[in-house]
């Protein structure tokens, strides 16, 4: 035998044993990371980079359907500035609508920002603006949903990775960054990073996973980087970038927070919390009541034994304080039915309070398995009050119309069909007061109606006869303000 040889497997063998320590599967999936991205050492040069391209918005929450993705903003002037060495981003977008929009058809920019534990937007005048607790939550994980700050992060001995697992070809791990951001990356057979993801709580869909997928990665600067990035919340896509141009270190000025958005916190820098409800009443009939006071209105009616509320939106919060406003305005009779115009989620934020009041929720046909979901969905990460109560779904659907009706009152529903907004909305006709309620159909002193025409000729083929239009946005209006708006 060549001694040669034996002295040198037993050298190497001491090696492995006396000095290093083995590498553990959490190292070897940072290290493979690494090294499929440029390497440990190129990685933690890298100060800033700088993505620009173009794109697409999608519209989860407020397209036609339920389970539509069909209408999208164009996304172009699109920069994402990162400080890969400090918490700090900024992305700057312009968004031109691809489908009749309520705001209108013009371009939209945004400026979006985040510093260290302060999350901002920006808008045209340049005033910014804090975001609330849960948008801020979700942005702090969005800095760490590109592979090159995420793993540069893991570089701090603060950070944590753990619960390496193999999932076919796919290895995962759970990372929670020194300012404890936890993500979860996915990497294939050669450590390239193919998705980051987080867990977060959406007000109407609970708990949800928020993915940031990579592909088509490039060649910069000594880095491999991706050039696709597509932004899901669960299986919904809400955004695509293709990056045109990525620039590392190149000069990102200053991204820090506006001294107003940090100097008015110094105790604890925590974001603001949102306003309190206000529920104001104007009753417009005998029994028949709108509940407004903030953006979003309600309106209440009162049959022989129970009440009709046409409308939850907003938040639990504001649901649960215009119930406690009806039960105060008509006392003794149940709460029964929740009317919800469409399934937009501005306007739904209250159904599952609405079902844990034990309320049948009525809804048009095309909206019933959404509702069904929308009940089932977990609520763990902040359990609201359907999550701490057992309470059986009930909903009734109305295709192209239905009467409630009983010795006092008289409720139609109608689909508004043919509407540009949402393919499943109601308006409710309340025949004895000539009363039409409706939303986001039309708003009078609205800068923009693109879909009032639609509703215009919505009361015309049902042959309704409708002194006033009651918006679940904006103030109460004559149907002569309809027509004026409605002309071409
Ligand atoms: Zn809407
Ligand atoms: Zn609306």
């Amino acid at each position: 035998m060549n001694t040669r040889v034996l002295i040198s497997v037993f050298a190497a063998s001491l090696t492995v044993a006396g000095c290093a320590q083995p590498t553990t599967p959490e190292q070897q999936f940072i290290n493979d990371a690494a090294d499929a991205l440029g390497g440990r050492t190129r990685i933690q040069a890298v100060k800033t980079l700088t993505i620009e391209g173009e794109g697409t918005n999608y519209n989860l929450g407020q397209d036609m359907k339920p389970d539509a993705s069909t209408q999208q903003f164009a996304v172009t002037g699109y920069r994402r500035q990162i400080d890969v060495a400090n918490s700090r981003q900024r992305v700057e977008q312009t968004r031109t609508p691809k489908f009749a929009y309520f705001q209108g058809p013009q371009p939209q920019k945004q400026i979006q920002g985040l510093d260290d534990t302060v999350a901002f937007n920006v808008n045209a005048a340049g005033a910014a603006t804090r975001l609330g607790p849960a948008a801020e939550l979700d942005r702090r994980h969005d800095l760490y949903h590109h592979p090159l700050k995420l793993v540069r992060a893991t570089v701090d001995p603060k950070a944590t990775v753990g619960n390496v697992r193999q999932i076919g070809t796919v290895r995962q791990a759970d990372i929670t960054t020194a300012g404890g951001a936890k993500v979860t990356m996915s990497i294939d057979a050669a450590g390239v990073p193919l998705s980051i993801s987080s867990k977060s709580y959406h007000a109407n869909l609970g708990d949800v996973v928020i993915t940031t997928t990579f592909g088509e990665y490039q060649e910069v600067s000594g880095l491999k980087l991706p050039a696709q990035l597509t932004g899901k919340v669960d299986d919904f896509t809400t955004w695509e970038i293709h990056a045109s141009k990525q620039t590392v270190d190149a000069e990102v000025g200053d991204l820090a927070a506006p001294a107003s958005l940090r100097a008015d916190k110094p105790e604890g820098l925590s974001p603001p919390a949102p306003a309190p409800p206000n529920v104001t009443v104007e009753q417009i009939g005998k029994g028949v009541w709108v509940l407004a006071g903030q953006s979003h209105h309600s309106v209440l009616v009162e049959f022989s034994d129970h009440l009709m509320l046409v409308d939850a939106p907003q938040s639990e919060a504001r649901t649960l304080a215009v119930f406690a406003k009806a039960k105060q305005l008509v006392p003794g009779k149940p709460l029964q039915q929740l009317v919800t115009t469409h399934h937009h989620f501005d306007h739904t934020a209250g159904l599952r309070a609405a079902i844990a009041e034990g309320m049948t929720v009525v809804t048009q046909s095309g909206n019933r398995a959404w509702v069904e979901a929308m009940a089932k969905r977990p609520h763990t990460l902040q359990p609201d009050v359907l999550a701490k109560k057992e309470q059986r779904l009930v909903v009734e659907t109305v295709d192209a119309g239905r009467e409630y009706k009983d010795h006092t009152m008289t409720v139609m529903l109608y689909h508004v069909e043919g509407n540009p907004h949402s393919d499943t909305m109601l308006m409710a006709y309340i025949p004895r007061d000539r009363v039409l309620v409706e939303v986001d159909a039309f708003a009078a002193g609205s800068a923009v109606n693109p879909y009032a025409a639609n509703l215009l000729e919505n009361i015309q083929k049902r042959k309704l006869r409708v002194d006033r239009i009651v918006p679940l946005h904006g103030a109460i209006a004559p149907m002569a303000e309809l027509e004026k708006v409605a002309k071409p």
